[in-house]
């Protein structure tokens, strides 16, 4: 279902009585709230900002996925399992080494690559695949979905796949746009036209920043809980697709997943975090994204 009518709908209807109400108590209701100085405060100015401020709310929540939105996933079950989740890659310094200690710990994890990446490090592309682990589309450039037109979100979406596949022989059905950016047209394109599952998340290990390994194992240690989909990256750079500093990420692995093992939680794949999800879990819930 989608419930972008139904929220047009409260938003209206919410304008509409407030209208009614306004213009049956004027002036003394306006007065009331202006204090006194009614007299050049039009009912119609007060009701156009009170249409104003709903919007803004509304839209606010919609952004940060208030109410229902299907196909939006940004944490898993009510129960001790996590996702850890890499963006921007693969990348030939950082990757292989995560590969390696998600290896020796025996540990799954999730990429989401992006198009570009997947065709200049296929080997590594491969790689993740081969190793159990779930491979995400995460657009083809790294372009930002908002703003963006149809046919640039529509091209972007279709090229990831197209090179995830080539690559990797995988159809993923996972996708994680760029900055965690997203309107309600492109959700539409990307769940409803592409059948794809909008994957965000519930902690950010915020790597990108800077911060030490130590740093970054506290900050996931404050913030996990249960069905948290924890956002790190093994490429990426502020400016440009790659280049970053991830060495901290890389060593921080270890110390994660140790952390998270203690605290009684198991980590597992995105696809087997949205298989454990039950229907009414499916329903997205607001989110407690630190992004
Ligand atoms: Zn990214």
């Amino acid at each position: 279902m989608n419930s972008r009518p139904y929220r047009l709908l409260v938003v209206v209807g919410v304008a509409v009585l407030l209208t009614a109400v306004t213009s049956a108590y004027r002036p003394t209701l306006v007065e009331r709230v202006l204090g006194g100085s009614a007299h050049y405060a039009p009912t119609l100015f007060v009701s156009f900002a009170i249409i104003a401020v709903v919007a803004v709310i509304v839209s606010y929540y919609e952004y940060h996925g208030f109410g229902t939105q299907e196909g939006i996933v940004r944490r898993g079950p009510n129960a001790p399992v996590v996702a850890i989740t890499y963006d921007d890659g693969p990348n030939p310094k950082y990757t292989p080494r995560i590969l390696e200690i998600l290896q020796t710990k025996e540990a799954r994890a999730t990429f989401f690559c992006t198009g570009l990446h997947v065709e200049k490090y296929p080997e590594i592309a491969r790689r993740i695949v081969a190793e159990g682990h779930d491979i995400g589309s995460h657009t083809y450039s790294h372009r930002d979905l908002v703003p963006a037109t149809r046919r640039v979100v529509e091209d972007q979406l279709r090229r990831a796949e197209a090179a995830i596949f080539s690559v990797t022989g995988v159809a993923t059905r996972l996708f994680r746009p760029p900055r965690g950016l997203y309107s309600n047209a492109v959700r539409r394109i990307v769940v409803d036209e592409f059948g794809l599952q909008m994957i965000l998340w519930t902690v950010s290990a915020l790597d990108w920043r800077g911060l030490t390994p130590k740093q970054i194992v506290r900050r996931i240690a404050r913030y996990v809980r249960p069905g948290a989909i924890i956002l790190f990256h093994d490429s990426g750079a502020l400016l440009r697709r790659e280049g970053g500093k991830r060495a901290s990420t890389v060593e921080a692995l270890p110390l994660v997943i140790d952390y998270l093992r203690s605290a009684g939680y198991e980590i597992v794949p995105v696809s087997e975090m949205l298989d454990r999800l039950t229907d009414t879990e499916m329903e997205p819930r607001r989110a407690l994204e630190r992004a």
